[in-house]
């Protein structure tokens, strides 16, 4: 049996064009949805995702503004510019692409950004109201990966949900969205003890690390929901996720290919974030 494959590209096109009519909509009623995008340096993976963002902005109709700041930027310049950007009336969502050149302080320049325009869901207040179940924003990529689970079919309640990875900006939260649709849910880390055993009860698996290969098809539950969130580009260039599609293919039910699977759902949902601030 091979699991059915969950095509993120496609829910990710067809989030956008409802959001580009959403947009149209808006903009009869003189509302412009803006984005400003900061990148501070030269990372070579940092500059696509801020391209990409910027070409989905085009697609659906939303301003964007680019904001490419040398590596030498201090602590101070990126502060006022986030200052400015708060300020900035036709500007309703700020991202800035991390990870920042290692002088500058992330958490500093995070809090800087006014909550109402952190489309990103990373500023404390944000993530304290994801805490609560009260939130404006939804962080984007455990937010895409809800909708990639909601789009295979399958119900979060009562379901063993097991989450492999416990960073602040997907596996944490992430847990916290599949509990509050009433999953069971195990959050796993690089101290967890018998990792297969885990995985290998969950109906959900959701898999944000950053090691290829690391789930592998003995790892999952027959019939499981597989949802691959790590980004791995091997020596021979290919983008590869955490999980061993191969084998777990020939497991799972349903699974989320790498590429084509969360990548595209969360600037999807980057885009969603923003049509919601400029409601607001
Ligand atoms: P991170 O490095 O902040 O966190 C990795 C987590 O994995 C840590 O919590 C750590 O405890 C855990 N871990 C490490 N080794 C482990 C092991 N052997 N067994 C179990 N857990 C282990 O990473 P992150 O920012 O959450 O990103 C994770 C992956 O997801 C990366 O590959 C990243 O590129 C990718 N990512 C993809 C998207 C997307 O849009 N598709 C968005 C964000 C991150």
């Amino acid at each position: 049996m091979s699991a059915k494959i969950i095509d993120g590209k496609k829910i990710a096109s067809d989030i956008r064009n409802s959001l580009k009519n959403q947009v149209d909509n808006m903009k009869k009623e003189g509302i412009f949805p803006g984005l400003a995008v900061v990148l501070v340096g030269n990372d070579p993976a940092s500059r696509i995702y801020v391209n990409s963002k910027k070409k989905a902005c085009e697609e659906i109709g939303i301003h964007s503004e680019e904001y490419a700041l040398p590596e030498e930027t201090t602590q101070d310049e990126l502060l006022k510019l986030v200052r400015m950007l708060n300020e900035k009336e036709d500007i309703h969502g700020i991202l800035v692409q991390l990870p920042l050149p290692k002088h500058l302080n992330e958490e500093e320049v995070i809090n800087a950004i006014s909550p109402s325009k952190d489309v990103d869901a990373f500023h404390p207040i944000n993530v304290g109201k994801i805490m609560l179940g009260k939130y404006d924003f939804l962080p984007c990529t455990p937010a895409g990966v809800m909708e990639l689970i909601k789009e295979a079919g399958v119900s979060v309640e009562g379901k063993e949900c097991v989450v492999v990875g416990r960073s602040n900006i997907v596996g944490k939260p992430l847990a916290m969205l599949l509990l509050q649709q009433n999953g069971t849910v195990t959050i796993c880390h690089s101290k967890t003890k018998n990792l297969k055993e885990v995985c290998r009860r969950a109906d959900i698996l959701v898999v944000a690390v950053g090691k290829a290969k690391l789930i592998t098809g003995d790892m999952i539950k027959p019939g499981a929901v597989v949802i691959d969130v790590g980004i791995n580009r091997l020596e021979n260039k290919k983008l590869v996720g955490d999980v061993d599609f191969d084998s777990a293919v020939e497991v799972a039910g349903a699974i989320t290919p790498v590429p084509g699977g969360v990548g595209p759902m969360t600037i999807a949902m980057l885009m969603k974030n923003t049509v919601k601030a400029a409601q607001r």
